[in-house]
């Protein structure tokens, strides 16, 4: 259901007034800096917050997304009529021995850089991926031989009923970029604790770096993205497929896919969503006909 006035009015009583945010643009808070408005961006700091907001929203049948970084989100150019949570106010990172909690809303980074400082091995390959520990968890984000999966052993969540609960790690239901998260969408990942190794902290800093040479040298990160745009579809990598079929610098508008890096769709400065759409079913055409191969997008929609 649209949400109601009521509903706006009950959210702006329970919020600061910065943290309630009616008709924001959705576009600055994604890393494609594309997406029109929604009805409100709501920022809870607490989980007594968000289960409140959730009660609400569910009372109304009010439809509600949550996001983390944006990262790895295409918003439709006309918005989302609904209610956007956006973790990042959740942010508390404790460290207890060699295991490390951490809010949904930290940056991967901030949580990797924190790790280290502590001397604990074993999130250094995530430092460069620009989401949330929600996000990532929910993605099972990976790069350079790490993964999520392979690091979290325990998270809280809040079902849609507002009920607190906690995942154990084989409850999480890790995939190639998935999770328990991304089958049960209307869930709120709220923290996250990892298990990591006593390590040496000039060394995780180090790796850090040498990863961050990497991505710099292979990714367009000079322009708004959303990382990569197609899953691997099973045996292949969709770079290479895109490369192979000749489709580096192709551009629908404002949105390209990238020279640097087939698989990433760049927005060139005024990309729309419509473009960045069209531009994804002309690769996927493409690659469907030269290879027969069916590609899947990794990156998820709102609105459309
Ligand atoms: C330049 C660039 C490089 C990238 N490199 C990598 C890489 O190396 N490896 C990789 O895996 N990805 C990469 N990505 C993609 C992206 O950063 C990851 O998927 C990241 O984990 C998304 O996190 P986010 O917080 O931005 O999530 P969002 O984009 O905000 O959301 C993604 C999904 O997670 C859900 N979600 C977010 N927070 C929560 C929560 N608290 N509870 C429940 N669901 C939640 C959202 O609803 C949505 O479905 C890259 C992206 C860019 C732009």
């Amino acid at each position: 259901m649209h949400p109601s006035q009521e509903l706006l009015q009950k959210l702006s009583e329970l919020l600061p007034s910065d943290a309630f945010l009616p008709d924001e643009v959705l576009a600055p808070h994604t890393t494609f800096r594309i997406g029109g408005p929604c009805v409100a961006m709501v920022l809870p700091h607490d989980v007594e917050t968000v289960v409140k907001v959730l009660k609400l929203l569910r009372e109304t049948e009010t439809p509600y997304f949550v996001m983390g970084g944006g990262s790895n989100l295409l918003v439709a150019d006309r918005g989302y009529d609904g209610i956007v949570i956006k973790t990042s106010r959740l942010n508390q990172l404790i460290i207890d021995g060699t295991k490390l909690t951490a809010g949904a809303g930290n940056p991967l980074g901030r949580v990797a850089v924190a790790a280290a400082r502590a001397s604990l091995s074993g999130l250094e390959y995530a430092h460069g991926i620009p989401g949330t520990v929600g996000g990532g968890v929910c993605m099972n984000a990976g790069a350079y031989g790490g993964e999520m999966s392979q690091v979290v052993v325990e998270s809280r969540y809040a079902t849609a009923d507002g009920e607190v609960r906690t995942l154990s790690a084989g409850e999480h239901n890790f995939a190639y970029r998935d999770s328990f998260f991304l089958q049960n969408r209307d869930c709120i990942l709220l923290d996250t604790t990892f298990a990591l190794a006593p390590g040496d902290s000039e060394s995780s800093f180090e790796r850090m770096r040498e990863l961050w040479e990497r991505r710099k040298s292979t990714q367009p990160l000079e322009y708004p993205s959303a990382g990569s745009m197609f899953k691997r579809p099973p045996g292949y990598y969709a770079g290479k497929l895109i490369d192979d079929c000749g489709l580096r610098g192709l551009a629908v508008g404002g949105a390209m896919v990238s020279t640097k890096h087939a698989n990433f769709i760049i927005n060139t400065g005024n990309a729309t969503a419509d473009d960045v759409i069209r531009l994804i079913e002309k690769v996927r055409e493409a690659v469907l006909a030269r290879f027969g191969v069916e590609m899947h997008c990794e990156v998820r929609r709102l609105g459309f």
